[in-house]
Formats: C-alpha cells, sequence, structure tokens
C-alpha cells in the first residue's frame, strides 16, 4: 500500500515534469517563430527604406531630374520654373526627390504589397502631412530615436508599419533651405507599411500545428512513461515479494522459518484471546535422525527432512503454520483447535510419517518415526497468558515426554 502510494506520486510528479517542460518548449517555440517573424518583416520594411532613400539621393545629386512632359505629365506646383524646353521645342518637367517619392509610393500602392509615405512635421506639400503615428516618430525622432515601428489593424488586414528620420542632404537644400533646414538635420521621414495579413495566417497556422503535434507528442511521452513505470513497478513488487517470501522461508524445506512461526504465534494469540478461540501448537522432532546422516551421509539426511516437511504440509490446513524449528524439529500451529482436535491431528501426521517410505537415489527404503507433543489451551487458558512462547514450552516438555516413553508418538501436555 505504502509503495503503491510512493508509485502513484512518482507517475504524478514525472508527468508534471513531462508537462511543464513540453508546455515550456511549445511556449518557447511560440514566441521563437513570433520573433522570427517580426525580424523578417523589419528587415523587409528596412530595406524598402533603404531602396527609397537611395533613389532620393541619387535624384538630389542630380539636384533633380527632367522627364519629358508629355500627356498627362504634371509640373510639380511647388518648383519655381519646374519646366525647361529642349532646342527641338520638346519640354521636360523637373522630378524633384520629393515628387518621385511620392510617385514612386502611389506606384507601390497599385501593386498592393507594400506603401510608403514621405512626410515632414512641416511639409511644403498638404498631401506629405503625418498622420498620427508619423507625427509620434518624426517627434521622436528629433528627441534622437533611430527608428520606430508599430503593428497594427485594419479593414481586417493586419500591417507593420516602419519610420525612420531622412537626412537633410546637400542636395535637399536648393529647395528647402528656404524652410530653413540645414545639412544634418532631421526634417521629415519615410514610413513604410507591409501588409503582413497572409504571414500573421500562416504564423498562426504553424503555431497550430506546432500546438498539436507537441499535445500529441506530450500525451504519448504520457502514456509511455505511465506505461514503463507500471511495468517496472509491477516486477519491483514481484521481487519485493519474493523477497519478503524468502525472508520467512527455511531454504531446505520450503516451509516457514522458526522467525516467521514467533510472527505467527504472536498474531495468533492475539487473535484468539480476541475471538475468544482455543489454540494448539505442536512440536515435532525425527526419532534417531542422526544415523541417517550417519549411515547414509548427509544428503540422505537432507532428503528426510524433505519428505517429512512435505508429509506434514499435506497434512495441515491452510490456516494453520508449518514451520521448521530447528534441525530436525518441526512445529505446527493450530488456531481454533480444542485439545481432543490436536490430538487427533498429531496422531495422523505420526501415522502419515510411519507409512511414508523414503527412498534414497541408490533405491534403498528408509522407514522415518517422530514423537510430537501437543499443547492445546482453551480460551479461558489463554486469558491467564502473557507470554505467548509459553504453549511452545509447553509442547516441547509433551515431546521430551513421548521421546522418554518410547519414541513414535503422541504425548498431550498436561498441566
Ligand atoms: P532423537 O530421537 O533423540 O531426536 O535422536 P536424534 O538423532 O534425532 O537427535 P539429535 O539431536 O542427537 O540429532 C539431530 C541431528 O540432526 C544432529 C544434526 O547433525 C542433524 N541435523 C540438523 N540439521 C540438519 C540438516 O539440515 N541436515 C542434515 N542432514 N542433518 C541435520
Ligand atoms: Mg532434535
Ligand atoms: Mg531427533
Amino acid at each position: 500500500m505504502e509503495t503503491t502510494k510512493l508509485w502513484q506520486q512518482f507517475i504524478r510528479r514525472i508527468s508534471l515534469i513531462i508537462t511543464i517542460f513540453t508546455l515550456g518548449m511549445i511556449i518557447g517555440l511560440f514566441v521563437k517563430n513570433i520573433q522570427l517573424l517580426n525580424k523578417e518583416v523589419e528587415s523587409r520594411a528596412k530595406s524598402h527604406f533603404r531602396n527609397i532613400v537611395l533613389t532620393r539621393r541619387w535624384n538630389a545629386n542630380f539636384h533633380g531630374v527632367y522627364v519629358k512632359k508629355a500627356e498627362g505629365v504634371q509640373s510639380n506646383p511647388y518648383l519655381e520654373n519646374p519646366d525647361i524646353v529642349a532646342a527641338d521645342g520638346t519640354v521636360f518637367t523637373k522630378k524633384n526627390p520629393a515628387l518621385m517619392t511620392r510617385e514612386i509610393s502611389e506606384l507601390a500602392q497599385e501593386d498592393s504589397l507594400y506603401s510608403f509615405h514621405i512626410t515632414s512635421l512641416l511639409p511644403l506639400n498638404p498631401d506629405n502631412a503625418p498622420d498620427e503615428f508619423e507625427r509620434e516618430s518624426l517627434q521622436a525622432f528629433e528627441q534622437g530615436v533611430e527608428e520606430t515601428s508599430l503593428k497594427g489593424s485594419k479593414n481586417l488586414k493586419t500591417y507593420y508599419r516602419y519610420m525612420a528620420p531622412l537626412m537633410v542632404e546637400e542636395g535637399c537644400l536648393e529647395c528647402h533651405a528656404k524652410q530653413g533646414y540645414k545639412v544634418g538635420d532631421v526634417r521629415g521621414g519615410i514610413s513604410v507599411e507591409l501588409d503582413i495579413t497572409e504571414i500573421e495566417k500562416s504564423l498562426r497556422l504553424n503555431n497550430v500545428l506546432i500546438f498539436i503535434l507537441s499535445a500529441f507528442s506530450l500525451i504519448l511521452l504520457l502514456v509511455l512513461t505511465y506505461t514503463f513505470v507500471r511495468q517496472l513497478m509491477k516486477n519491483i513488487e514481484k521481487s519485493q515479494e519474493l523477497m519478503k517470501e524468502l525472508a520467512v522461508t527455511d531454504e531446505l524445506t520450503r516451509l516457514y522459518n522458526r522467525r516467521f512461526f514467533f510472527e505467527k504465534l504472536n498474531q495468533e494469540f492475539s487473535r484468539s484471546k480476541r475471538h475468544q478461540r482455543s489454540i494448539a501448537c505442536i512440536m515435532m522432532d525425527i526419532d534417531f535422525f542422526k544415523k541417517f546422516n550417519d549411515n547414509y551421509g548427509h544428503q540422505v539426511g537432507d532428503l528426510v527432512l524433505k519428505v517429512v516437511a512435505d508429509v506434514i504440509k499435506a497434512q495441515a490446513r491452510t490456516t494453520d503454520t508449518v514451520a521448521r524449528y530447528g534441525g530436525e524439529e518441526f512445529t505446527v500451529l493450530l488456531p481454533e483447535t480444542d485439545p481432543p482436535g490436536a490430538r487427533v491431528f498429531a496422531e495422523k501426521i505420526r501415522m502419515a510419517i510411519e507409512e511414508k517410505i523414503v527412498t534414497t537415489d541408490d533405491n534403498q527404503d528408509l522407514q522415518v518415526t517422530m514423537s510430537l507433543g501437543v499443547c492445546a489451551l482453551s480460551f479461558e487458558q489463554l486469558l491467564e497468558m502473557d507470554d505467548e512462547t509459553v504453549i511452545v514450552k509447553f509442547a516441547d516438555k509433551a515431546l521430551y515426554a513421548a521421546k522418554e516413553k518410547g519414541r513414535n508418538q503422541v504425548q498431550v501436555y498436561q498441566q
């Protein structure tokens, strides 16, 4: 019972450890997945930003570039004299970095993969006015913050926004000097917006997959652990039982040993007192056993002991305790047995031994006899006794009397 509890506790603990470990692993994987995705999205947004900055620098290095003013091409209203006429009369109009950025951003938006927005706290073009995220970012850039980002959703879609400042470069001054810009100033920024709905969706799917797989592994692991521990538990219990059995068994005869006999005597004595029942004890000793050893050798002596043990055992009830008391001495404890019953039983054993012929390996037939001393105590007699070993002493006295009176007989102890 105690060990079963211990095992249950062990299984509970190990299951808890496995569960915590697996949960930790799942959470770790989830977090790692999200971090990886965030990093990937951030680096995408950054490279878009870098591209725009480089394109703008290219444009600014040439102080703006001219494009043919074909039909539908508008002149930049924020520039003074944006148009020039070539020798052949073709009109070209100037695209400065700001206008170019805006026009590319419109193209990108049509592609709908990403969009970007050039903005400033003091825009010349009202279309370049910042939204809330951009305004807060621009203010942060003025405090020295190098970049900002934001994840949000609108119209059932998830967006990732990234923003970094635009430094005033030499090429910007041509138009912006009048606003008091100096090289190195942070006067605006570009915000990049990525639609990450699909990526988020696959992340969620990934996480669900991880969860299902982990849950499945966890269950499998728990079942395996439980089965393994159960099996181990059964094996250990079996060996424990075997050890317990060995500890109370006499090796040669397989009867109980003397230690167990006294344990049992103690229990049965108390039980008989409690239930107001009589109890009996028989002490037995093989007659002239020494001669078997002397005449046929020790092995034959052992064989005689084994055969005698089997005969006694065959006569006993399951409630009786048959034990090897010493060398060639045996004892039987008979609960709920009165004096006449004990005597009849002892006589039965005596006759069974006398009738049993022990055949040696070299086919010699041996006749064995035994002397028996009986002590049966009524419930009233029991009540007067404190020491249960007295019954053994009395049975031994009767056995001595049986030896004295010529052996191969039963004597009952008389008070
Ligand atoms: P009695 O009728 O008076 O009992 O005579 P006995 O020869 O049986 O008595 P005794 O006590 O003189 O001899 C018992 C012998 O049992 C002595 C001992 O060597 C032998 N013996 C004790 N244990 C074992 C055992 O395990 N195996 C064998 N073969 N002999 C044993
Ligand atoms: Mg003896
Ligand atoms: Mg003897």
